[in-house]
């Protein structure tokens, strides 16, 4: 499709979003009546939107092309972790048990590899001591590598070997982190994804987390076992410690409001179907509280609170893993997910939902933070719309002004920096853009041999 086309589709669909997030803003202020009919008017606009990509004749070059390109980053990966003479290759250690959780580990395993590959390292992933398993990452997970496993670190004539520090501890980030992407396929992988900085780390996530056939087994049959159909909308709900330190608490009805509306628009397209909601948490509360307040009729209410209890009591440990990996597949599968980007787990989640189909952005929302990558670099997002404040909390922006983002208030407001005033405070969040981060990746060159 022509890039114009492209971009407006999506920049149409982003607007009508923000117009849902601000009229909800404004659900107390106007009267009822008038606020279905906005509501309404609303979900029939998304609807037209879903059936214009649907009938505008791309879709399936959309989809050839998002393969194509997840097969070239795929091979490329496979390439860089099994060179042909393992001995002189140069290498990058990891360290993968970071004391964290499974997403925060999966993440900086993520990040290790980006930078591998950025530099043209074979990754060596070090799995001692691993907390979720002690017989190691090979157990459960295809090695990152065939053919190229030994560090060589005690092999002095052959020491072109670093070790990757924690992302946290590097003073001067290289800009080939994450939330860049790589310049030699940014036009095609901007012509076809919305989010192309997700889609990105999505294929290296989707790299690591190639499971061993026994436990590909395990989660075919849990997946059998919940009759998973589409379209299902995937919550996650964070709480235990989480709440205590990172996060606020949010009830079970915030994401349900999402959920319903998802549907409401999906059913304005395809008439009435089947409401599907996939819960995970670590807390197995969440999931009774699910089923009991919201198993109504025409919705099912999928979940497992085994699964979730294996969060509470064997967090650290085989079986936990295994839980968590459930909830992640399961959750990855999903046609929509509504969760808090503030967690790993459901950003873990994100990544590899974008491995899944053509153009996935936007299939998400979140009740807190926008997306960013850990210890990565900084989302900047670019003015497309000037904006003069209106009040002393508000910031001006001129068109391309850079802003660094704090977070989108999900009520038609974000709040951030802006890079040429150096004045914080809110904006319209339809006036600006994410910004994609094209970085050269200079020596990254060597799949050409
Ligand atoms: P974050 O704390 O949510 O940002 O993510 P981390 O990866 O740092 O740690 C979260 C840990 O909590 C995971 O490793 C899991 O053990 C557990 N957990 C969180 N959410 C879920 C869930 O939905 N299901 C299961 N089974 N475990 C979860």
């Amino acid at each position: 499709p022509p890039i114009p086309y492209e971009e407006t589709r999506r920049i149409l669909e982003i607007h009508l979003k923000e117009i849902w997030y601000t009229l909800r803003s404004l659900e107390d202020h106007i009267p009822a009546q008038n606020f279905t009919q906005l509501q309404d008017i609303y979900r029939v606009l998304r609807s037209h939107v879903i059936n214009l990509r649907a009938n505008d004749g791309y879709e399936l070059f959309r989809q050839k092309e998002t393969t194509e390109l997840a097969n070239l980053v795929q091979g490329r990966i496979k390439l860089l972790q099994n060179p042909v003479n393992c001995d002189t290759a140069r290498k990058a250690v990891c360290k993968l048990n970071k004391p964290c959780g499974f997403g925060c580990q999966i993440h900086h395993v993520g990040y290790c590899l980006i930078h591998a590959y950025a530099t043209g390292r074979t990754l060596i992933l070090e799995t001692e001591f691993w907390k979720y398993d002690s017989a190691g990452w090979n157990h459960v997970f295809l090695p990152v590598s065939d053919t190229c496993t030994d560090s060589g670190k005690n092999q002095p004539q052959h020491a072109d070997v670093i070790e990757i520090p924690y992302v946290d501890s590097i003073t001067t980030l290289p800009n080939h982190l994450p939330v860049s992407i790589p310049a030699d396929i940014c036009r095609r992988l901007e012509r076809v994804h919305g989010e192309p900085h997700i889609w990105w780390v999505g294929q290296f996530i989707r790299y690591l987390l190639r499971l061993q056939p026994s436990f590909q087994n395990e989660i075919k049959e849990y997946v059998e076992k919940l009759r998973f159909q589409s379209p299902t909308v995937g919550i996650h709900v964070r709480r235990t410690d989480k709440i205590t330190y990172e996060a606020s608490f949010h009830s079970l009805e915030e994401y349900m409001v999402h959920a319903r509306e998802y549907f409401d628009i999906q059913e304005k397209v395809r008439g009435q179907i089947i409401r599907n909601v996939f819960i995970a948490s670590d807390d197995p509360a969440v999931i009774s509280e699910a089923k009991t307040n919201y198993s109504k009729p025409g919705w099912r209410i999928l979940g497992s609170m085994e699964v979730a209890r294996t969060a509470k009591s064997e967090r650290y440990g085989l079986s936990g893993l295994i839980g968590v990996l459930k909830d992640v597949f399961v959750l990855a599968e999903c046609d929509f997910l509504i969760c808090t980007f503030s967690s790993q787990i459901c950003r873990l989640a994100y990544e590899l939902v974008q491995a899944k189909h053509a153009d996935a952005s936007g299939r998400f929302v979140s009740l807190d933070s926008i997306y960013y990558y850990g210890g990565g670099n900084s989302v900047i997002e670019v003015a497309v719309i000037a904006h003069t404040p209106r009040d002393p909390q508000e910031i001006e922006l001129r068109l391309m002004d850079n802003i660094h983002v704090d977070g989108n208030h999900w009520n038609g407001m974000s709040k951030g920096m802006n890079l040429r005033t150096y004045k914080r405070g809110f904006y319209p969040s339809y006036k600006t853009r994410n910004l994609v981060q094209r970085v050269a990746f200079p020596k990254a060159k060597w799949w050409l041999g």
